[in-house]
């Protein structure tokens, strides 16, 4: 029997997860929710209907796993506690400093409404997250860092978007090689923000626009930019369709610690993603999660989770006597 799962929201991530979906055969996409007129989405799956998000409710019975693929900025504070009293619920709530409010609105609708939620999964938060809860559980004491790119950064290349005169943009966040270097050497030195990240933006700007009041106005802006070393290229519209229309992006967990009596040996652990595509590989891992909140749910429990609640073998479609066979 195939898991049936619903999307709501059907932007990048939404198609993502409808992707993954034909690579899970356990899984079978049963109906999409939208904000937005429903006639004026169209699927890449044939004979699934899209319904107005009014509508989800009414669906409940017939879903097992309803996958949230809105912006974490402003609707998935909303929609994942109104939907998780009524359906399992995953989604990839980004903004981390609110990690814990996020956890306690779900969980409050889930366990009234007896379903799990598993939010914050993706790559980072996500897959990210609990390569740094094993590295620090198994080297203690030891020193973590995260480097992020070489990658498209949606908030930043946003951010510039609002600058007067800029017609279109594309920022990419780039790890600097020398910290990357220090820190895999095991050197535990605090790195500050420019030490770590360099930031490349490509701006199409609008015709006669001032071009040095746009680069000096983007490398000033505080907290996006003014922190970083950043190089501002303008290009034409033709240019950034051309080059810079994909959404790659990825990085790298390094935890480096000692043991030994006197801390006589070092040991390094590196986790890094090259992502092609940051929104399909993030409905991937959501897709996955999507199978351990059904199967928790069906063994009876409910309430919120995180990816550090739940045991590996519940994002496997392979059986138990299948994983001690052939991935242990
Ligand atoms: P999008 O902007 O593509 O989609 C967000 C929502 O906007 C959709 O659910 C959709 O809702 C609406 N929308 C999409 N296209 C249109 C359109 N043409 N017109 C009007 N509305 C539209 O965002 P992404 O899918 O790229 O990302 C969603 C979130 O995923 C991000 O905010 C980010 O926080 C999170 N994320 C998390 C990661 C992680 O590692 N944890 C990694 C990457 C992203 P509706 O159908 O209801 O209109």
């Amino acid at each position: 029997m195939t898991m049936k799962i619903g999307i709501a929201g059907y932007g990048n991530l939404g198609k993502g997860v409808e992707c993954a979906i034909r690579h899970n055969p356990d899984l079978e996409l049963s109906a999409v929710f939208t904000r937005r007129e429903p006639a004026s989405v169209t699927l890449l799956t044939p004979g699934v209907k899209v319904y107005s998000m009014n509508e989800a409710v009414s669906k409940k019975d017939s879903i097992d796993v309803m996958i949230l693929c809105g912006g974490s900025a402003v609707d998935l504070p909303e929609q994942t506690p109104l939907l998780a009293r009524y359906f399992n619920v995953v989604d990839s709530f980004d903004t981390h400093a609110r990690i814990p409010r996020h956890y306690e609105a779900v969980d409050e609708a889930a366990k009234k409404g007896n379903k799990v939620g598993i939010i914050s999964v993706g790559w980072d938060p996500g897959m990210f997250s609990l390569n740094r809860l094993y590295a620090d559980a198994v080297l203690p004491g030891g020193h973590d860092d995260t480097f992020w790119g070489r990658g498209v950064s949606q908030g930043h290349s946003d951010a510039i978007r609002r600058i007067q005169g800029v017609k279109d943009a594309r920022q990419y966040t780039i790890p600097v090689e020398a910290a990357l270097e220090a820190v895999r050497s095991g050197k535990y030195t605090e790195l500050s923000a420019r030490e770590k990240h360099t930031r490349e933006c490509f701006v199409v700007a609008e015709e006669n626009a001032d071009l040095n009041r746009i680069r000096e106005e983007i490398v000033s802006m505080p907290y996006y930019f003014a922190d970083y070393n950043t190089t501002v290229h303008f290009i034409s519209e033709e240019e950034l369709n051309r080059d810079h229309k994909g959404i790659p992006h990825g990085g790298f967990v390094i935890r480096s610690g000692k043991t030994g009596w006197e801390d006589e040996h070092s040991h390094v652990i590196e986790y890094s993603l090259k992502l092609d595509s940051n929104p399909e590989f993030t409905a991937s891992v959501l897709t996955a999660y999507a199978r351990a909140a059904y199967r928790l749910n069906q063994e009876g429990q409910s309430g919120c989770k995180t990816v550090f609640d739940i045991a590996p073998a519940y994002l496997s479609a392979l059986s138990g006597d299948q994983l001690r066979g052939h991935l242990l």
